[in-house]
């Protein structure tokens, strides 16, 4: 890298650089540091129409010329005098140097930006000890998860959220205003001691699909093998037939609906488990297992993987007849045909099965894209409880009754054909139906009026165990099912 290089400013300063000079009369902000998180934010609050002060060890090698005309930059002791809001700028393990400062911070919101270098539980937060070593102020954790690049681009772009906690109320309050008039939207994170929580979100890797992308990386390992040694391992070694051509694209598109389907069952699994529990207690007032809260939590993520699954699947298969090798079979087949003077080799049940388990296909996908796209928040949040209720658990329902029917109608009678079992295993699509069908006829069981009523009776607040008189919902005139309240055990239902 040129010499100097790291002396130039991540980005442009988006602010106007002929903006007047703000009137020094107004309270400014102050930023200690000079890196690039400083310049960032610098720009932002002058963008936002703040007076801005910048403290550093060396304000002549501060690099003024890299922040907007209307920053001051100066030395850290001239910053803390002039400001009552703070950012510190520096890495956690500068925080030692500032320490001189104490006196002229004394009753000033500090604001603590850094992140954790390592996820790690039980130290304390980078904020807990900013606080410890300024006593006398009030130190706030806010914007961690906001970029540098992210500030300068202003909060259209990226995560808008920026989570505050701090142990001064009054502090919060300033700090909340502030990133409000910067555009962002501030989050109540409570009190310091949650700081931890708060600089470890930046370097948490998707938590909540971590469980999703493993089951359906074990699924797909599992069917892939299968299909493997069925359909390409024991045709080489029993009869010499060469047919690992096959490994790239159709095992491959063997796997992936599996795959899909097993994942949307997993998906509607976990509410059929928590009614059963529910109506085996005879109250929702009891905890679930934590396994069983978590898998409630992870249904959302567990049904998108289904659906990319479902999409590469449909890619796939508009793909396999421009192979080669499906020309050629093609062309073998009718030169066969030819040969043996078959002049019409029209199969009105194979056409039928293909017809339909086509359309089935077609149909699931478009009704699993519509429960993806409701998935998404901007979208989800249009919609009332009902509706997302609605689309989350009836339609959702209809995916898997469909994608079920895709199945079925593709294995159609060949799970009794006996030519199916040469190498004595079953086809692949014979492993995956037991647990989609299983979950729609449990499904089923559910909605038997005698069920359904008892689990609206637990769901509304009965419990066995009381003899309360209990006025059922249908006799209140409440239409509401099984899967439109809560879980039950104060969880919230997440219903995809
Ligand atoms: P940076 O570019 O390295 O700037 C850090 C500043 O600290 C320097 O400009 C320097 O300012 C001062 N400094 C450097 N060495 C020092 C030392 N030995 N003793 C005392 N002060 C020293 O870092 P940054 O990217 O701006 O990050 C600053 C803080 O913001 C970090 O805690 C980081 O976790 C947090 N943060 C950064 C981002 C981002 O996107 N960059 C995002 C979120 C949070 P002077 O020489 O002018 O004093």
């Amino acid at each position: 890298m040129p010499k100097g290089e790291m002396k130039k400013p991540l980005l442009l300063c988006s602010g106007d650089p002929e903006s007047p000079l703000p009137d020094p009369g107004v309270p400014a902000i102050g930023i200690l540091g000079t890196g690039d998180f400083s310049r960032s934010l610098a720009a932002r609050l002058i963008v936002s129409g703040h007076r801005v002060v910048v403290g550093s060890r060396n304000p002549r090698r501060g690099g003024s010329s890299l922040f907007p005309a209307a920053v001051e930059v100066m030395s850290q002791q001239e910053a803390a005098v002039h400001a009552d809001v703070l950012f510190v700028a520096l890495f956690p393990e500068h925080y030692s140097t500032l320490a001189g400062l104490r006196g002229a911070l004394a009753g000033k919101v500090l604001v603590d930006v850094s992140n954790a270098a390592e996820l790690g539980r039980g130290r304390p937060s980078n904020a807990e000890r900013l606080a410890d070593l300024f006593p006398e102020s009030d130190v706030v954790k806010a914007f961690n998860v906001i970029s540098a690049w992210a500030l300068l681009a202003g909060p259209r772009d990226g995560n808008r959220q920026v989570p505050i906690c701090s142990n001064s109320e009054r502090a919060k309050n300033v700090v909340t205003e502030l990133s409000r008039s910067m555009g962002f939207v501030p989050m109540d994170a409570g009190r310091l001691s949650s700081a931890r929580n708060v600089e470890d979100a930046p370097l948490r890797l998707f938590p909540s699909w971590r469980g999703p992308i493993l089951c359906a990386l074990g699924l797909f390992l599992f069917f892939y093998t299968y299909n493997f040694v069925r359909g390409v391992l024991l045709p080489y070694l029993v009869k010499g037939q060469n047919l690992f051509y096959r490994l790239p694209v159709e095992t491959v598109n063997s796997a992936l609906p599996a795959v899909a389907l097993e994942m949307l069952a997993l998906v509607y699994l976990p509410g059929l488990l928590a009614a059963l529990l529910q109506l085996w207690w005879g109250t929702k007032y009891w905890r679930f297992p934590d396994w069983l809260d978590c898998w409630l939590r992870q249904r959302k993520q567990l049904g998108l993987v289904s659906f990319f699954c479902a999409a590469l699947h449909a890619v796939y298969s508009l793909c396999l007849p421009m192979r080669r090798s499906a020309r050629y079979r093609l062309l073998n087949a009718a030169y066969k045909q030819v040969q043996d003077k078959v002049e019409n080799s029209w199969v009105e049940e194979e056409v039928w099965r293909m017809e339909l388990y086509l359309s089935f296909g077609i149909l699931a996908l478009g009704v699993m894209s519509l429960l993806a796209i409701t998935s998404l928040p901007s979208v989800g949040n249009a919609l009332t409880w009902r509706e997302f209720t609605f689309i989350q658990s009836r339609l959702g329902y209809v995916a898997l009754t469909i994608t079920t029917l895709h199945a079925l109608t593709f294995g159609w009678n060949r799970a009794f054909d006996p030519a199916q079992y040469a190498l004595y295993l079953p086809p692949s699509f014979v492993l995956e139906l037991p647990l989609p069908c299983a979950v729609l006829l449990g499904r089923l069981g559910l909605a038997l009026p005698c069920v359904a009523r008892r689990l609206a009776c637990i769901r509304r607040g009965w419990e066995s165990g009381r003899h309360v008189r209990f006025q059922p919902p249908s006799e209140a005139g409440n239409s509401d099912t099984p899967e439109d309240v809560s879980d039950g055990g104060g969880n919230p239902a997440m219903l995809l």
